[in-house]
């Protein structure tokens, strides 16, 4: 089943001419999860080559404006397409305040929005794999979120089961599905003697905004992805502290520690240049990203490869990304 991550705005606090604010989209088999939704998310996601999608959950870290002001534009333009399929909306507690807010603007809706004031543990469950909201640090109430898949039955050997004297066929199916089957001859076949150890399914780690924290650290454990926002660089390491933010430093530390596979960083403010967010998490974790808008890391299962960040440029040369969208050159 694929797994994609595309980042729909990658800026820190204010749009920039080359990036949207916070929004980030995880693709995974027919389901669409948006991970906060900055103002323009819709317009981002129009350009990015995706589409509008009817965005099955939005996921909000936090409820500065720069990850939630999408949300009315976009709850309008659902509706105006008489949008049938319900909304879950998942955020810290404030949330149901923020909407009651918003409600003369967003005005009656079609659909039904299921809303979730989240505090850590499981918010959402779907087939094979779990989203999990954890505590961060960021002066307000914030969360990151965890996107879980459970473990896959190992593979199934044709040859052993053959061997063992199974016929190929429905038994085949019974064992693979944890079944025992007895042969022609009468031997009982158990699933252990035929199924390879289970297969780990994937992890992918969003911390929102946050300064390091000891819940981005254990959600982060071994993850094959964790996108970290990196707002500042060193030089100004006190002013991410003081505002409750993270250097490019201090998020390549912690996933370094954390064993991760990728980093990608992003929030990235616009007083600093990306390349040198880049070269500053490079000299703690090699090969940490700073994506572009549209750019889009897929992660493969594990025992096919590892995960790669596919750049808009490349997207678009395959025809998936209009060739309109901005920063190409960056
Ligand atoms: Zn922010
Ligand atoms: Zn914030």
């Amino acid at each position: 089943m694929d797994l994609q991550i595309t980042f729909i705005g990658t800026s820190a606090s204010v749009p920039t001419a080359q990036r949207g604010t916070s929004a980030t989209l995880i693709s995974r088999g027919g389901q669409r999860w948006l991970i906060d939704c900055g103002e323009g998310t819709q317009r981002q996601l129009l350009r990015s080559g995706l589409g509008l999608t009817d965005v099955d959950a939005i996921l909000l870290t936090h409820l500065h404006g720069d990850h939630f002001l999408g949300l009315p534009g976009m709850f309008k333009t659902y509706g105006l397409r008489k949008r049938e399929k319900s909304l879950l909306l998942v955020g810290p507690p404030g949330l149901e305040a923020l909407l009651d807010t918003l409600r003369p603007v967003i005005g009656r809706l079609p659909f039904r929005l299921d809303v979730i004031e989240a505090g850590p543990g499981a918010v959402l469950r779907e087939d094979g794999v779990e989203v999990r909201a954890f505590h961060t640090d960021h002066g307000i109430r914030s969360l990151g979120y965890a996107v879980v898949e459970g473990d896959r039955p190992g593979a199934f050997d044709v040859d052993a089961a053959t061997a063992l004297g199974v016929t190929p066929g429905p038994d085949f199916g019974v064992l693979q599905r944890g079944g025992e089957v007895a042969t022609a001859g009468g031997v009982v076949v158990r699933p252990d003697q035929v199924m390879g150890p289970a297969r780990e399914g994937r992890t992918v780690v969003f911390s929102g905004d946050t300064r390091p924290c000891a819940g981005t650290a254990d959600a982060a454990k071994g993850a094959d992805l964790l996108v970290h926002e990196a707002t500042f660089t060193d030089e100004d390491r006190a002013r991410a502290v003081e505002t409750r933010h993270s250097t490019a430093a201090e998020a390549a530390t912690l996933a370094r520690d954390a064993g991760v596979r990728m980093l990608a960083l992003t929030h990235i403010s616009g007083r600093v240049h990306p390349r040198d967010v880049k070269a500053e998490a490079r000299g703690i974790f090699p090969g940490a990203v700073v994506p572009r808008d549209f750019d889009q890391v897929e992660i493969p299962f594990r025992e096919r490869g590892t995960p790669r960040c596919v750049p808009v440029q490349e997207r678009m040369g395959r025809g998936e990304a209009p060739a309109t969208v901005p920063d190409a050159t960056l």
